[in-house]
């Protein structure tokens, strides 16, 4: 990567498409997770607890608060089998790469029972469902939970799609249902928002560096706030970021920014969008009617639409950057449907590249071992059927399948964001495409100068020194997914 010689990893801003930031007329900001950056694991906890308490309240299981959250199982990006229960780490294509029931990780054959391929169809948005976003994690532990509970409890009889208990039956589907519900209510209801406000310095890091950024931005592009919370929790969560208590003289936290949209609905902020109106910020209310006038300076707005916003800052799409943590909602619908330049905050990166620095070793290895095993089957195997040549083969898939384990171990238990072994997940690719740029903080931003050429690595589409899929190749593999 194209890193400045001073910059450390963990502070670089990583490219996919180059970038030039003197044609960048305009910074769009999400709020929740990108400026708004909250303590892990202490508000995954909080929002495990509520999800885990309303369940027990609506009728689940008392025993289901025996569960407390532990931020090692989960990672973002993986995806829920509503109709078996399993927890799935899947690759682009949604081959699976990581299957778990509960908490137990399943072994090759078992995977290939629920899925004869180790193969979704991960179009079936009905049945599979992707949990994108660090909102997301305390779900996803939250659904191990059940599943591990009904699973163990003697009073429930285990079946392919769910539990029997008496004459009733509970489908991993109803289950996954009642979860998601439980978690719209929390966010919804505002049980959340509120908890966060009353203890804003355990579950909100203030970020010093954020004034320094937004004051930056501001002297050579227009800057605004795109957000689907609401009027009142952003100005909350704003105020505390941005007004600084002790210092003086005090500036508003709106005065950062050109444009503030609340309630935006994204993704459909970025297609057809909703109705705009003016918040009336004495009472935090919306005036009735549909604003049609120009920008006022100091106005908060909601709702609208990405193109709205175009007219008001009078920008260009691709004159915008735009900076947020939402992989689908913030980035790929910018991107797909406005061919607006993105930024992904990407918090997880940071362990990421720890793990990297620490492991790459087992990285090496295992890209070795993968060269070695094709040249063994193009040299040995591709030409006659030799016993001693296809056992060596099998030693060495077991190999990679224990260095890809250790590797995954090192991130958590169920592996690291961005691969598994050497294959990248459905969210490494997702991020490779859609994502401009990306880093694990938006204040990265201000290691570089706003003229800075984020120059792309130049890739070609097939790398020459790969070998490339021979017949003795697609052989390896398949030995590989039987193990
Ligand atoms: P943003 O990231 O600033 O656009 O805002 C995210 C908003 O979405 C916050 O107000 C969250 O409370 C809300 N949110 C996140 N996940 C969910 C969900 O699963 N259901 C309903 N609201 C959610
Ligand atoms: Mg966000």
């Amino acid at each position: 990567y194209n890193i400045p010689i001073l910059i450390k990893p963990h502070q670089a801003v990583f490219v996919n498409r180059s970038v030039t930031l003197e044609n960048i007329q305009c910074f769009g900001f999400d709020m929740d997770y990108t400026m708004a950056m909250y303590k892990s694991p202490d508000y995954e906890s909080m929002g495990f607890e509520l999800i885990r308490d309303r369940m027990v309240s609506v009728g689940y299981p008392h025993e289901l608060l025996r569960y407390t959250y532990d931020p090692s199982f989960p990672t973002r990006g993986l995806v829920i089998d509503t109709k078996f229960g399993n927890l799935l780490k899947v690759d682009s294509n949604g081959n699976v790469l990581v299957c778990s029931h509960g908490f137990h990780i399943l072994k090759g054959e078992d995977v290939h029972k629920y899925y004869p391929n180790k193969f979704i169809q991960r179009d079936d948005t009905d049945r599979f469902y992707i949990l994108n976003t660090l909102y997301n994690l305390s779900e996803t532990y939250f659904y191990s939970c059940l599943v591990d509970f009904f699973t163990r409890c003697t009073r429930y009889t285990n079946l392919l799609k769910g539990f029997q208990h008496g004459d009733l039956f509970m489908s991993y589907r109803s289950m996954f249902q009642d979860a998601r519900d439980t978690v719209d209510f929390i966010h919804d209801s505002g049980i959340l928002k509120d908890r966060t406000i009353k203890n804003l310095d355990r579950y909100v890091i203030k970020e010093p560096n954020l004034p320094v950024l937004l004051t930056r931005i501001k002297v050579v592009a227009k800057v605004f706030l795109a957000t689907n919370s609401d009027y009142s929790y952003t100005e909350a969560i704003m105020k505390y970021l941005l007004e600084n208590k002790s210092g003086s003289p005090k500036k508003p936290w709106r005065s950062f920014f050109d444009l503030i949209v609340v309630d935006t609905k994204k993704p459909l902020f970025f297609a057809e969008g909703t109705v705009l109106r003016q918040v009336d910020t004495n009472t935090g209310k919306l005036r009735i009617g549909t604003y049609t006038g120009d920008l006022q300076h100091g106005t908060v707005y909601s709702g609208g639409s990405s193109d709205v916003i175009c007219d008001l800052l009078d920008v260009r799409g691709k004159n915008i950057l735009y900076v947020g943590d939402h992989i689908f909602g913030d980035i790929l619908k910018s991107k797909k449907r406005q061919g607006w330049r993105t930024f992904l905050v990407v918090p997880e990166l940071t362990k990421e590249l720890q793990v990297w620095d620490k492991k790459k070793n087992l990285f090496e290895e295992l890209k070795r071992l993968d060269i070695f095993l094709a040249e063994l089957y193009n040299s040995t195997l591709s030409r006659c059927f030799c016993p001693r040549g296809l056992l060596l083969c099998v030693c060495v898939c077991v190999c990679v399948q224990v260095l890809t384990y250790r590797m995954d171990m090192s991130y958590g238990q169920m592996g690291s964001l961005l691969r598994s072994g050497a294959r990248q997940t459905l969210f490494a690719s997702q991020l490779m495409r859609y994502a401009d740029l990306y880093s694990s903080t938006c204040i990265n931003l201000l290691h570089y100068p706003f003229n800075y050429l984020f120059m792309a690595p130049p890739v070609l589409v097939s790398p020459p020194s790969s070998p490339p899929p021979t017949h003795a190749y697609a052989c390896k593999r398949n030995i590989q997914m039987n193990l």
